[in-house]
């Protein structure tokens, strides 16, 4: 009630800041996932940023956080993962802007031409033009079978169909659908060289190479490199192999970061100290392994904003849909008044 009474009466927003969560600033065909956002939106919600609000670095956030001193308007910015992208296209935006961002980026990835194993599965099921009609594979002991039917042939309506999926909201709209997701589920709990084994079995049943577009890669050494020495921005963890952590050993998860962490510090010349969870996925022994790693702070993917009483290893975002600016600036205010 005194929420609304505040929002309808335009009263000063509650203490409180919004992290944003973005991935992607690119135009891919297909978004399934919703982690992409055009290069013109981008601008405008940052130059509406700059403009509107108070930007702060993550780290400055962090350490506002620990002094109970989050303010009211302020915005922090963070990408995950280390798309490309995130150098080419967001970074002279920012730049231009002087809006500061930090991007959290899993090391394994780097300068390699490989696709992460979301995208290329998604590549080969839902867009490779020939599929064989039957799937079978048995996933971390349990058999995924699939029946493709018509759809072993990617007609241009399924394609449309498919490229206007949305897989956060939406149901399977069709079998490649249903059956991208059913292996997608399975392979994300995996450890990385399973995944990959199981990407290897799944290209030999599709008759395709390793999917390496261009678009989809993830950071260079150099750019990684030229990110890192920028004196606005920030680099962070993300683990090394992008695992869901909470499925995995504590030992393991130790690992992951720890191994993120030495190889960016290493390639950057700084230590990076906080951390995105992949898929926000954490458990207790997660945050242990962080507050022993001395990690300042943690962020998950819950949708809630860093009041001043927000756990630093529990911290929430808000993911940012590719959307024009009146519907951007709405949906902060949301934010911002929620
Ligand atoms: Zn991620």
């Amino acid at each position: 009630m005194l929420k609304r009474l505040r929002s309808v009466l335009g009263l000063a927003l509650p203490h409180q800041a919004c992290v944003l969560m973005y991935h992607r600033i690119a135009s891919p065909e297909a978004d399934i996932w919703k982690i992409a956002v055009e290069p013109a939106n981008f601008e405008q919600q940052i130059q509406f940023l700059a403009k509107k609000s108070t930007v702060l670095s993550v780290p400055e956030l962090v350490e506002a956080l620990s002094k109970k001193q989050v303010r009211s308007n302020t915005v922090a910015l963070t990408f995950d993962d280390g798309y490309a992208d995130n150098f080419l296209v967001a970074k002279p935006i920012l730049d231009h802007y002087g809006v500061p961002a930090t991007f959290f980026v899993a090391s394994q990835t780097i300068d390699t031409a490989e696709e992460f194993w979301w995208d290329e599965l998604e590549n080969i099921l839902l867009f490779t033009p020939q599929l064989p009609t039957t799937f079978s594979l048995t996933i971390a002991g349990e058999v995924v079978v699939g029946s493709l039917e018509q759809e072993a042939h990617l007609s241009a309506a399924l394609r449309q169909q498919l490229q206007r999926w949305d897989a956060c909201d939406e149901p399977a709209p069709s079998r490649r659908a249903g059956l991208f997701l059913e292996v997608w589920r399975k392979l994300r709990l995996l450890p990385y060289t399973e995944q990959q084994q199981y990407l290897r079995t799944i290209r030999e049943w599709a008759g395709v190479l390793p999917s390496q577009r261009p678009d989809y890669r993830a950071l260079s050494l150099a750019e990684l490199r030229e990110l890192g020495a920028s004196e606005l921005h920030t680099i962070g963890l993300h683990t090394h192999t992008h695992p869901a952590l909470a499925f995995h050993a504590a030992k393991v998860q130790q690992h992951e970061i720890q191994s993120n962490q030495s190889f960016l510090e290493q390639e950057t010349g700084r230590q990076p100290t906080i951390l995105a969870y992949p898929y926000g996925n954490h458990n207790q022994e997660t945050i242990a392994v962080a507050a022993e790693l001395k990690l300042q702070a943690c962020f998950t993917t819950e949708v809630k904003p860093v009041n001043r009483d927000a756990d630093k290893f529990r911290l929430g975002r808000f993911q940012v849909l590719n959307s024009p600016l009146s519907s951007f600036a709405q949906q902060l205010r949301k934010w911002q008044s929620g």
